[in-house]
């Protein structure tokens, strides 16, 4: 599945064009890599419009559920990702510079004639990404040495002596 996501951004947005669709965890290598195998799909929505000072603009949101690891009691967890930008391709824009007027939700970046959406899907969802994922409620692993697995895991001797009585 390597459907072209590649647009013509000034074309798309002259036209008001606007794109959506599903891309799997696994087309996206970046996010793949940050995310628990078997992580669901990711949905994008992608519109063009021409800002007022007459430049390119793309309005994009994505939504994925990904399996992230809780920091705090290393189990599994389910993160819902949302997140919406607005990209605004400016000639000879220079991608590092931070304008005064640059939004949290809103990047200048410089113009392209060709773009691939699947790019903008998985930078937006990486930085939507939790720093360090978490559970709403539970408890860190239990190390008080009552549980017999994480005494062995503490005690690599405790673990031998006991393989030694059976
Ligand atoms: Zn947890």
């Amino acid at each position: 599945m390597s459907e072209q996501l590649v647009i013509e951004p000034a074309r798309f947005a002259r036209e008001g064009r606007k794109l959506a669709g599903r891309l799997a965890v696994d087309a996206l290598p970046r996010l793949a890599e940050a995310v628990q195998p078997g992580s669901g799909e990711v949905s994008y929505e992608i519109s063009g419009f021409i800002t007022s000072k007459g430049h390119i603009g793309l309005r994009l949101s994505v939504s994925a559920a990904v399996g992230l690891v809780c920091n705090r009691c290393l189990e599994g967890l389910t993160q819902q990702l949302d997140s919406s930008r607005e990209i605004v391709l400016v000639p000879g824009a220079d991608e590092f510079a931070q304008p005064e007027d640059e939004s949290d939700t809103e990047d200048i970046i410089p113009e392209v004639a060709r773009l691939d959406i699947r790019e903008l899907v998985e930078d937006e969802l990486l930085l939507a990404m939790p720093l360090a994922a978490h559970h709403d409620e539970c408890a860190a692993p239990d190390v008080s040495g009552e549980d017999p697995l994480s005494a062995a895991r503490l005690s690599p001797f405790a673990a031998l002596s006991r393989l030694k009585k059976d």
